[in-house]
C-alpha cells in the first residue's frame, strides 16, 4: 500500500496500513531503516576494509579463492551461514541469515579483469604488477557493500523480530558470463522471493524493464589434415580456411540481421607457419541481441555457417558452449521502492578535494569535466545497454530489483585500467556507504511489505512470460572451473606483496 494512493477520508485505513506494514517504503522515521543506517555508519570502515582487501587480491573469475575466503570468514563471524562450492564451482559463495520466507537475495560478483592491475590514486599508467589482473570495473566494492547491507538487515531482523531470510549470492566469473546459468540450473533461487542485483556505477540509481543484452559465447574448432604447403598441398585439408569461410559467411549474413544484433569474434588458433597446412583452427564467437530468442536465432544461423565452412573445406568441426547471459529483466514495483530509498539516502557529500580529483582525472582522460554527480538519477528512461551480465538469467526465474551505487568517476569507462584508479578511494568508500544503505533499506521493504512482494510477483508473472526462459547450457555441460587459472597463477605471488591482511569484523 502506498500513502499517495490513499484518497480523502482514508485516515483509518492509513493508520491500519501503518500497523499492518510497519516498514512502509522510504520513511526517514522508520525505526528499522534508521537502525540499518546506524549499523552501516558504525561499520563503514569494516565494509571498505573488505572491499579494499578484495581490490588487492585482484582475482580473476573462477579463481576468487582469497576473496571468497575473506568473505566466508567475515560473514561467518557476522552470524551468517556460508556455503562455498555450490553448483560445482569452488568459488561460488552463498551466505544467508534467518529462516523461511520471505527470502530475499543480493546477487553480485567480485571478479577482476586480466591486465587491470593499476596503482590506486594515480591516473598515469602504473600497474602494481606488470600485466597483472586487477579491478578495473570495481567489482571489489560489491564484496563490502553486499556483506554490509546483509549484516545491517540481519541486525534489523533481530531487533524487530522480522521473519524470513536475507541471502547473498556471490557468483564467480561474471566477466566471462560463466556461472549464473549454472546457479539457475542447480535451483539455487528456487525458494527465493526476490533478488536485488548489485553493481558499482558512477551514480546512485535503479531502473526497470529489460536493462541490457542477451549473449551467447561459443568456441568453434575445425579439424583438417596437415600437409606441406609447397610439395603436396593437394593432400591437405586446411582448418584455418574453414575459419576464414565462416567469417565471410557471417559477414554476408550481417545484412539480414535485426539492427539490434551484435556479433564479434576472435581467432584463437590460426595455424603454425605458412608452409604447414593447418589441421586445426579455432574461432571464438559472441552473438548478442536485445532478447535471448533473437540472439538464439542468429546463433543458430552461425551454426549453419560453420557447417557450410566445413563442407567447403572437407574438414570436420565441433562447437563448445562457453557462456551465455539473458538480458536483465528488472521489476518496476521493486524499482519504485528502491528509488524511494535512493531519495531517502541521497548522493554522498563530496569534498572539494574529491570533486577536484574527479575533474582533474576527467581532464587527463580527455572526458567531459563534469566532476562527481551530486543528485541521484530519476527513475526510468534508461536505454537498454548492449553489454551483458550473466546475472540476467536469474531475473527470468525470480523477480529482480537493481541497485547501482556511486563509487566511480563519471566518464571513466570500465574494462580499462583507468577504472582501477578509484575503487579504493574515498570517493568509492562514500559511494559504498550510500549503496549499502539503499540496499539494506530495500531488502527491509521486501521483507516487511507483503503487498510489495505480491505486486512484484504479479508483474513478474506477466513480464517474464512474454519471453519464457530457456537455458542455453547444454545438459551435459559443466562449469569451467579451470577458467583463468593459468593466467592467475602467473601473478599471484607478486600480488601477494600487496595484500592488506585485514580481518574486518562487523559489530
Ligand atoms: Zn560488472
Amino acid at each position: 500500500m502506498q500513502r499517495e494512493t490513499i484518497g480523502n477520508g482514508a485516515k483509518i485505513l492509513l493508520t491500519l496500513g501503518f500497523l499492518l506494514a510497519p516498514a512502509m517504503p522510504a520513511d526517514a522515521n522508520d525505526a528499522p531503516k534508521k537502525l540499518a543506517f546506524e549499523v552501516v555508519d558504525r561499520n563503514a570502515q569494516q565494509m571498505t576494509d573488505v572491499s579494499d582487501a578484495l581490490f588487492y587480491f585482484g582475482e580473476l573469475g573462477m579463481q576468487e579463492f582469497e576473496s571468497t575466503k575473506l568473505l566466508n570468514d567475515t560473514l561467518t563471524a557476522a552470524g551468517f551461514k556460508v556455503e562455498l562450492g555450490g553448483a560445482g564451482m569452488p568459488t561460488n559463495l552463498w551466505a544467508e541469515y534467518g529462516s523461511g520466507r520471505p527470502k530475499i537475495a543480493i546477487v553480485t560478483e567480485i571478479d577482476a579483469l586480466p591486465g587491470g592491475s593499476q596503482t590506486p590514486g594515480t591516473y598515469e599508467r602504473k600497474p602494481l604488477v606488470a600485466n597483472g589482473p586487477g579491478h578495473m570495473e570495481g567489482h571489489n566494492t560489491h564484496g563490502g557493500v553486499a556483506s554490509m547491507a546483509a549484516f545491517a538487515v540481519k541486525e534489523v531482523m533481530r531487533r524487530h523480530n522480522i521473519p524470513g531470510t536475507v541471502a547473498i549470492s556471490f557468483g564467480p566469473a561474471e566477466e566471462q558470463l560463466a556461472s549464473r546459468p549454472y546457479l539457475v540450473r542447480a535451483g539455487m533461487f528456487k525458494d527465493v522471493d526476490a533478488i536485488i542485483l548489485l553493481h558499482i556505477r558512477d551514480t546512485l540509481a535503479t531502473g526497470f524493464g529489460v536493462q541490457n543484452y542477451a549473449a551467447i559465447s561459443s568456441v568453434f574448432t575445425f579439424y583438417g589434415k596437415t600437409a606441406h604447403g609447397a610439395t603436396n598441398p593437394w593432400d591437405g585439408k586446411d582448418a584455418v580456411d574453414a575459419i576464414e569461410l565462416m567469417d565471410i559467411g557471417f559477414d554476408k549474413l550481417r545484412e539480414h540481421l535485426r539492427p539490434t544484433y551484435r556479433a564479434h569474434r576472435t581467432i584463437t588458433v590460426g595455424g603454425i607457419q605458412p608452409n604447414i597446412i593447418p589441421d586445426k583452427g579455432q574461432i571464438w564467437w559472441f552473438v548478442r541481441d536485445a532478447s535471448m530468442p533473437a540472439a538464439k536465432e542468429t546463433y543458430d544461423k552461425l551454426l549453419k555457417i560453420a557447417e557450410g565452412a566445413a563442407l567447403m573445406t572437407g574438414t570436420t568441426w565441433d562447437v563448445k558452449y562457453a557462456a551465455s547471459a539473458w538480458p536483465q529483466l528488472v521489476n518496476k514495483a521493486i524499482a519504485e521502492a528502491v528509488q524511494k530509498n535512493i531519495e531517502l539516502v541521497g548522493v554522498p557529500q563530496w569534498s572539494e578535494q574529491e570533486q577536484q580529483f574527479a575533474k582533474d582525472f576527467q581532464k587527463a582522460a580527455e572526458k567531459p569535466v563534469v566532476g562527481l554527480r551530486t543528485a541521484p538519477v530519476p527513475l526510468g528512461g534508461r536505454t537498454q545497454a548492449a553489454s551483458s551480465n550473466d546475472n540476467g538469467d536469474v531475473t527470468w526465474v525470480v523477480p529482480a530489483g537493481s541497485v547501482n551505487f556511486p563509487s566511480s568517476v563519471p566518464g571513466i569507462e570500465y574494462h580499462e585500467w583507468k577504472a582501477a584508479v578509484t575503487p579504493v578511494s574515498s570517493i568509492s568508500h562514500k559511494g559504498q556507504v550510500a549503496g549499502a544503505k539503499v540496499l539494506a533499506a530495500s531488502i527491509i521493504d521486501l521483507l516487511t511489505t507483503p503487498e510489495l512482494l505480491q505486486k512484484a510477483r504479479a508483474e513478474f508473472e506477466v513480464e517474464s512470460k512474454k519471453t519464457p526462459y530457456f537455458s542455453l547450457v547444454p545438459p551435459d555441460a559443466k562449469p569451467d572451473i579451470d577458467l583463468n587459472r593459468a593466467e592467475m597463477e602467473k601473478y599471484r605471488a607478486e600480488l601477494t606483496k600487496f595484500y592488506l591482511r585485514k580481518t574486518p569484523r562487523f559489530n
